[in-house]
């Protein structure tokens, strides 16, 4: 099986570069951040949980997301392999991640890292928010708190893939055609 990270900042185009990625590939698409808008939705006890953390830009706790990944593991068959997008979004996430995939002697593939400059970010963000109406995307406030988690919390994690060996940038800036193909030629060597 495969384990193939989908990394970079909010609004770097994770969840639309995601689509192409599984079809090609024969993945399954895991988004922690859909699994728990879709909770929200359903008004589960979770949901209530996740919902006043994520509408302010902060992060769940980890053990909340690593269940859902382990349980999508777990449950999703016949395919060759799992995109994650959206985690891990921690050190402690990463770790965990590791832990699980080693009970079944798996490891991470690669982490495919889409990259775009801060100054990109808002704008982005505030184009998806005409588009999807998200409620974490409504306010500069709650982007700006998402832009600073990400950089606290998030982004060591290139460090800690880079040592690893298995991080892989792709320029996230440019047409979604000219952005895809430049991850299928990161994603063709493995
Ligand atoms: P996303 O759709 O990936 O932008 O995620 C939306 C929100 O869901 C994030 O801003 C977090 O509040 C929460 N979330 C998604 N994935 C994680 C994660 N791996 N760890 C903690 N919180 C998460």
């Amino acid at each position: 099986m495969k384990y193939y990270i989908l990394f970079g900042p909010p609004g770097a185009g994770k969840g639309t570069q995601a689509t192409a990625m599984v079809e090609k590939y024969n993945l399954h698409h895991i988004s922690t951040g859909a699994l728990l808008r879709k909770e929200i939705a359903a008004g589960t006890e979770l949901g209530r949980l996740a919902k006043g953390l994520i509408e302010n830009g902060n992060l769940v706790p980890d053990e909340v997301v690593e269940g859902m990944i382990e349980n999508e593991f777990n449950t999703v068959k016949g395919i060759d392999g799992f995109l994650l997008d959206g985690f891990p979004r921690t050190l402690p996430q990463a770790e965990a991640l590791d832990n699980i995939l080693k009970k079944s002697s798996e490891e991470v593939t690669a982490t495919v890292s889409i990259m775009i400059p801060d100054e990109m970010i808002m704008e982005r963000i505030k184009g998806r928010a005409l588009k999807e109406g998200r409620a974490d995307d409504a306010s500069e406030d709650i982007i700006n708190n998402r832009i600073a988690t990400y950089h606290a919390q998030t982004e060591p994690l290139i460090d800690y893939y880079k040592s690893a060996g298995k991080y892989h940038e792709a320029d996230g800036v440019g047409t979604i055609e000219e952005i895809r193909e430049r991850i299928f030629s990161i994603m063709d060597k493995f």
